[in-house]
C-alpha cells in the first residue's frame, strides 16, 4: 500500500503521534510508547513494536514508519562508514557515519542528487532527481545510530544536495532531530554554497544551529568556475548576506574552502580571502580536495596547505585544516553512489 507523506510517522511530534494513535481507536498512552520506539529504540516497522496489539499492527500499511533500507555499506579503516540507503520509491541516497573518540557525526543528504553542478563534486555531475522529505533526513541519523549502536552526537548537512533549496523539509527535520531525536541545535550544521535570498530566509527561522558557507574561492571569477550558480550571486553580495545572517541570529558563520591545487590555493588567494574576511567574526575550514575521476582537479601538497593556513593566521583569521575521513571508502560526496550506479 502506498503511503502519503503526511501519514508517515517519523518526523511527527509526541502530540501528533498521540493524536494519530487515538484516531486509530487506541488509548492515548500508546502515543508515548510509539514515540519512544521510533526515536529511542529505532523501530523500523510497526511489527517491531511488540507492546502494541498484533492484530492492529498487522492492519497498518507496510513501512508507515518511513524508514529506508541499507542498500550497501562500505567501512573505511578509520571506521568511517558510508551507506547507500534505498528510499521507499527505490531511489538511492548517500549517508556517512563518522566516528571519533568522543563523537559520532552523521553527514546527511538533503536531496536525491543536486542541481548546483559544482565542478569538483561527484554528486553535482549526476544531476538532480528530487527533494528529500523530513522523515527521509531523520531516518539517515537513526540508521547510523542503529548501525553503530551508539548515540549520534552531531549532524552535518554536507551530503548530497543543497539544503537551502529544500528549506521547508530541512527546517522541519532539524526541529525533529533537535526535539525528538534529542541532538542539541548547536551540534547541527547546515552547509550551503549560497543562493540569493536563501541565507536570509534561513536566518528568519532563528535556529541555534551552526551555519557553514562553502566559499571555495577568494574571488568571483574562480567561484564561478567552481560553482556555476555563483554567476547569479556576486561574492560581495554573498558576504553581505553572511554579515546580515550574523546580525539576525547572533550566530557566527563558518566558511568552508576546498583547496584545489593551482586553482585556489596560491598565496594571492589566501591574501584575497583574508581581505574579504577582515573584521568578520568567523572561522575558516580548509579542506584539501578528495580527487574524483569525473573532475580534473588535484589535492595540493601538504606544504601548500600549511602555507595557505599560515598566511590566513598571519592576517588573524581563525582557521583549521580538515582532511576528509574514510578516504578508502569513496569518501568524496556522491562518489560511492556514482560508482555503484555504474
Ligand atoms: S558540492 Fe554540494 S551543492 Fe555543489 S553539487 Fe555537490 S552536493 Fe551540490
Amino acid at each position: 500500500m502506498a503511503i502519503k507523506e503526511k501519514e508517515v510517522l517519523l518526523g511527527k511530534s509526541l502530540s501528533e503521534l498521540t493524536t494519530w494513535v487515538e484516531n486509530q481507536g487506541q488509548p492515548a498512552y500508546r502515543g508515548k510508547q510509539l514515540y519512544q520506539w521510533l526515536y529511542e529504540k529505532g523501530a523500523t516497522s510497526l511489527m517491531d513494536i511488540t507492546v502494541f496489539p498484533k492484530q492492529w499492527r498487522e492492519n497498518q500499511a507496510e513501512n508507515i514508519i518511513g524508514r529506508s533500507q541499507v542498500h550497501y555499506c562500505s567501512t573505511a579503516s578509520d571506521r568511517t562508514c558510508k551507506y547507500l540507503l534505498k528510499l521507499a520509491d527505490g531511489l538511492i541516497i548517500e549517508t556517512v557515519g563518522i566516528p571519533t573518540d568522543k563523537r559520532l557525526t552523521v553527514c546527511v543528504s538533503s536531496q536525491v542528487g543536486c542541481i548546483m553542478a559544482c565542478d569538483f563534486c561527484a554528486t553535482g555531475k549526476g544531476g538532480f532527481t528530487r527533494n528529500l522529505y523530513a522523515h527521509e533526513i531523520i531516518d539517515q541519523i537513526l540508521t547510523v545510530q542503529n548501525d553503530f549502536g551508539e548515540r549520534v552526537s552531531n549532524v552535518v548537512f554536507m551530503g548530497m544536495g543543497e539544503p537551502l533549496l529544500n528549506l521547508p523539509q530541512v527546517v522541519k527535520a532539524i526541529k525533529s532531530i533537535n526535539e525528538d531525536v534529542g541532538i542539541g541545535a548547536r551540534s547541527l550544521t547546515i552547509s550551503t554554497v549560497g543562493l540569493p535570498n536563501k541565507i536570509l530566509e534561513l536566518a528568519q527561522h532563528k535556529l541555534q544551529i551552526t551555519f557553514a558557507v562553502s566559499l571555495h574561492a577568494s574571488n568571483q571569477a574562480v567561484r564561478e568556475k567552481l560553482i556555476p550558480s555563483a554567476n547569479h550571486y556576486p561574492l560581495e553580495q554573498l558576504l553581505a548576506d553572511c554579515r546580515e545572517y550574523v546580525k539576525m541570529t547572533g550566530r557566527r558563520v563558518t566558511f568552508e574552502y576546498i583547496l584545489l591545487s593551482g586553482v585556489n590555493d596560491l598565496p594571492q588567494h589566501a591574501q584575497e580571502l583574508a581581505q574579504h574576511l577582515h573584521g568578520f567574526q568567523t572561522h575558516v575550514n580548509l579542506i584539501p580536495y578528495n580527487p574524483i575521476s569525473e573532475a580534473d582537479y588535484q589535492r595540493p601538497s601538504p606544504e601548500r596547505v600549511s602555507q595557505f593556513k599560515k598566511l590566513l593566521q598571519q592576517e588573524k583569521i581563525a582557521v583549521s585544516v580538515r582532511y576528509s575521513r574514510g578516504l578508502d571508502a569513496d569518501a568524496a560526496c556522491g562518489q560511492l553512489r556514482a560508482s555503484k550506479m555504474k
